[in-house]
């Protein structure tokens, strides 16, 4: 990012970003409720930036419109086709701000000035000139800003950030423009020791460090896209996650502090949108992983696992990796290619996986995660495939039926329903 973000003004009105994802703008009733909300916020005397996702279903609707049309359409078309979605939320809410007496108005990515790199479909903010919100706010208005898009350099192409990219759009518009707050508004009252969709007896966190949240978010939580929690640690913004069905007070992700310290495992996350990709009989010698991993990296697919069987005779060995599903054809072909070119005897793969992960800061001090979960599962009957850790948290690759299973045991196995909150 540019120094522009760095923009941090001191005010004596508070400016907030309010984020809402699909499910609160999926109708026109919620439209409206979602007007309501940003209304009696400005009368509190904020100043409001606003940034909407698509209706729910409808990036996905588009999708399919795509698939339908063309077996790969380009990527360039794509961002086009999915940047509507949210242009259509955007006009709508500002209208629904209008129609209850407050002056609103609505912008495309482009119009606010968000400025990504060159990869489609999943781009990075380079940087986002916040002038034209900031003008439109002096100028009285509610802004409503289109989430999960942006346009490269020169305004050539549109671009989108990814799933899920709306999160980062408000985070990024909320570092751009100094805002005091940035709430994303979903359909769950805050963060929770795990998808409180599967585990009704998850328990809700008060505070959750950027750090924990990132690795939550990275290993499936998607109640916050990665990349936004990324942003959000990286220009500090403070982030509230709540619903928009209440006034629940929500979930403060922020810098760790004190009373975060003293669980060991804070939360239990799943991604089901894991393939793995198995290369059998490679040739065991130096520079092997390096040809296979860069010509990956090339295609722009982001590699997560990766394990390696050496042959006991030491001449040949598998490689296992996990992509995201997504990238699941195009991985499959690239590596397809380097196996045939490095002699490898086949390409095996396997997208009836998913990923369960539990994290806690508390973990760099305490020992004995790894082989509970480990215990856990295998009390259950269920199979590890792949194993990853790092200081904060212990991943595994199952196979995709157990995963519910999996994530309510270890819920369990950890004492997270019943542990105090933090
Ligand atoms: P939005 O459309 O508002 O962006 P998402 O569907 O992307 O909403 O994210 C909210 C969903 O995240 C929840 O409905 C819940 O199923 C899921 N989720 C997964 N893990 C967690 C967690 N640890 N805490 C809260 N929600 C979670
Ligand atoms: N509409 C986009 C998606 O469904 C972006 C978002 O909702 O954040 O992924
Ligand atoms: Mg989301």
């Amino acid at each position: 990012m540019s120094g522009e973000v760095f923009l941090v003004r001191r005010r004596n009105v508070a400016l907030i970003v309010q984020k809402y994802g699909g499910t609160s703008v999926g109708n026109v009733e919620r439209i409206k409720a979602v007007a309501e909300r940003v209304v009696r916020t400005a009368k509190q005397g904020n100043q409001v930036v606003v940034v909407v996702s698509a209706m729910s279903g409808e990036t996905d609707k588009l999708i399919g419109l795509a698939h339908q049309v063309s077996s790969s359409p380009p990527e360039r078309e794509m961002d086009m086709l999915l940047s509507s979605g949210e242009r259509v939320t955007s006009a709508l809410t500002a209208m629904a701000v209008e129609a209850l007496g407050c002056k609103a108005k609505s912008m495309t990515g482009r119009q606010a000035g968000i400025i990504t790199d060159k990869v489609h479909t999943k781009a990075r903010i380079e940087r986002i000139s916040g002038e034209r919100i900031h003008k439109a706010l002096r100028d009285g208005n509610i802004v409503v800003i289109a989430g999960f898009q942006g346009v490269t350099e020169g305004e050539t192409d549109v671009t989108t950030l990814g799933r899920g990219g709306s999160d980062l759009s408000a985070v990024a518009v909320a570092a751009a423009v100094g805002a005091d707050l940035c709430e994303i508004y979903t359909d769950v009252d805050g963060v929770y020791t795990t998808d409180p969709n599967i585990v009704p007896a998850a328990r809700k966190l008060r505070k959750i460090s950027y750090e924990e949240m990132l690795e939550l978010a990275s290993l499936g939580a998607k109640v916050l896209q990665t990349r936004s929690v990324e942003f959000a640690m990286k220009y500090n913004v403070p982030v509230v996650v709540r619903s928009s069905f209440n006034d629940n007070p929500g979930t403060l992700v922020a810098e760790e502090d004190m009373d975060m310290e003293n669980v060991v495992v804070s939360g239990v996350a799943y991604d089901k949108n894991q393939t793995k990709i198995t290369i059998v009989d490679l040739p065991d010698k130096p520079g092997i992983a390096a040809k296979l991993f860069d010509t990956i990296a090339g295609a722009n697919i982001v590699v997560d696992m990766i394990v390696q069987n050496v042959s006991s005779d030491g001449k040949s060995a598998d490689i296992s990796f996990t992509v995201p599903k997504t990238d699941s054809r195009r991985a499959l072909e690239v590596t397809e290619a380097v196996s045939k070119e490095l002699g490898a005897k086949r390409v095996d793969m396997r997208e009836d996986i998913s990923k369960v992960s539990v994290v806690g800061v508390g973990m760099r001090t305490h020992s004995g995660v790894a082989s509970q979960m480990f215990r856990t599962l295998a009390e259950h009957g269920i199979n590890i495939m792949m194993i990853s850790t790092s200081e904060i948290k212990v991943s595994c690759v199952i196979d995709l039926k157990f995963t519910e299973l999996a994530v309510r045991v270890l819920h369990d196995a950890f004492g997270l329903a019943a542990s105090a909150g933090t």
